[in-house]
This record gives C-alpha cells, sequence and structure tokens, in this order.
C-alpha cells in the first residue's frame, strides 16, 4: 500500500517538483553558450552536474555524455536516422533518444524493459516487457538493437549477446554501451566481489559485470564483428559534453550469417 501510494506520488506530484527545481537549478548554466547539446540543441555556459562528474547533465533533454557521443554516432557516422527504412528494437529506452528516433519516418520503432518499476526520469514505459536475455520476437526481426547499460546488469551475458545477434537481420548491428574499466585487461563478475570491494569498484553502482579491455573480444566470441571506435576523436567533443575517452560498441552481424 505504502509503495503503491508512493509509486501514485511519484507519478503525479513529485515528478513535477523534481522537473520544477530542476529547471530552476539550471539557470546559471543557461546563461552562455560554450557547449550544445546535439539532441536538443540547447546551449549552455556549462552542463550541469550529475552525481561525480562535473559537466555532464543536459537539463532540457536530460542526456548524459554517453547519450550525446551515442546521437552524434548514430546520427553523423552511421546515417541511422536517413533511409532506408529500418526497423529498431532499443532496450531500456533513454528518454533523451526517444523523440528523434520516434521522429524519423525511417524507422520503425520498438522498445522493451524487464524493469517493473518505471522511472520517468530515465526511461518511458516500454512497448514490451521482456528481458534481453530472452527476447521474444523470431530470428532476423531488426535492422538495429540499442542496449545501454543493459549487459552490464544480465546474469549471463553472453546468452543477452546471442539472443541479439538472433534477432538481428545478416548486416544489421547493434550499439552497446556499458561502464568499462579499459586499465583492467579482464572481465569479471560481482560473484566474488565483498559489498565494500563493490563500492569501490565503478562509485559502488548495483552491476553484475566489471568489464575490461576484453569487452570487444567478447562480443566477437559471440559471432559479432566488432571494430575500435576512435570517432570522438573527430568531433568538437568538448562542445558537445562527450568526455574525450568514450567509446561505444558496434557490433554487426555477419552479412553471410542467418
Ligand atoms: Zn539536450
Amino acid at each position: 500500500m505504502k509503495q503503491t501510494l508512493k509509486k501514485l506520488l511519484g507519478e503525479t506530484v513529485l515528478q513535477p517538483v523534481r522537473n520544477l527545481r530542476l529547471q530552476l537549478r539550471s539557470v546559471p548554466y543557461r546563461l552562455g553558450s560554450a557547449v550544445e547539446c546535439p539532441i536538443c540543441g540547447s546551449t549552455y555556459k556549462d552542463f550541469m552536474p550529475f552525481r561525480y562528474r562535473k559537466s555532464a547533465y543536459c537539463p532540457t533533454c536530460k542526456s548524459l555524455e554517453r547519450h550525446r557521443y551515442i546521437y552524434l554516432s548514430l546520427r553523423d557516422r552511421l546515417g541511422f536516422y536517413a533511409p532506408p527504412r529500418k526497423k529498431v528494437l532499443h532496450f531500456a529506452p533513454d528518454i533523451c533518444l526517444i523523440p528523434s528516433i520516434k521522429a524519423c519516418p525511417d524507422i520503425e520503432y520498438v522498445t522493451a524493459d524487464y524493469m517493473t518499476s518505471f522511472t520517468d526520469s530515465i526511461t518511458i514505459r516500454p512497448d514490451y516487457v521482456m528481458s534481453i536475455d530472452d527476447i521474444q520476437f523470431s530470428d532476423a526481426s531488426f535492422d538495429v538493437v540499442i542496449a545501454i547499460g543493459i549487459l552490464v546488469m544480465v546474469p549471463d551475458d553472453t546468452k543477452a549477446m546471442r539472443e541479439v545477434l538472433r534477432v538481428l537481420k545478416p548486416g544489421g548491428y547493434a550499439i552497446f554501451h556499458d561502464p568499462i574499466n579499459l586499465q583492467q585487461p579482464h572481465t569479471f563478475s560481482d560473484a566474488t566481489l565483498s559489498a565494500e570491494e563493490k563500492k569501490k569498484l565503478y562509485h559502488g553502482h548495483d552491476q553484475r559485470w566489471y568489464y575490461g579491455a576484453d569487452y570487444a573480444d567478447r562480443l566477437r566470441a559471440q559471432g559479432f564483428l566488432v571494430e575500435d571506435d576512435n570517432y570522438v576523436q573527430r568531433i568538437d567533443y568538448k562542445r558537445f559534453g562527450v568526455t574525450p575517452t568514450e567509446k561505444i560498441y558496434i557490433a554487426q552481424k555477419p552479412a553471410s550469417k542467418v
């Protein structure tokens, strides 16, 4: 009862209050145009802080560094918003990316999420409630799958990778983005960590996997083609508020694979 009331209050009362507070806090950041959010077009003196990071958050569309980089990569590198027509599956859809995808006439857009508590500030109520390691679609159904911060939470992430590969059409691709420590050679799971060690690693975020430099190899082992991503060096990352070491993993299903 308490939880239901809290959820109801969250959706009807607390969210508008939070939004108003955010917009008031954002006023000083709006006094300038040194940085620009490519997703919503807003300009600021600086992006707002987010958790322990400075210059991270766009108070208009709620994008973070990774979202702005993914958006620029989709738009300018991959031609995602241009013809030909494509069918896209987006897991735990990021609220800042949804409007541009929905507005694109060349995209048939399907969203899915396994979470049962929906937070308006992060995502939306999805079209389908399903887990990425058990996708309820036929083989070769999608041209593009987007999964930002998803694999890191899945108990059997290799099964999830195989499921994404299965539902992609030959030649189609998935966009994966997860917290990765490239200084750490190998990936390991949380099973052997104490609470204190978890807190120390990745700032205490709750996650199943601690990805290392072998992240791309783990995707390749499941059958994807993955190239190293250096696109960040070709954009004005300071202006767009993107971390200079940012990477996404574009995992393609081989054209010959059925
Ligand atoms: Zn924005």
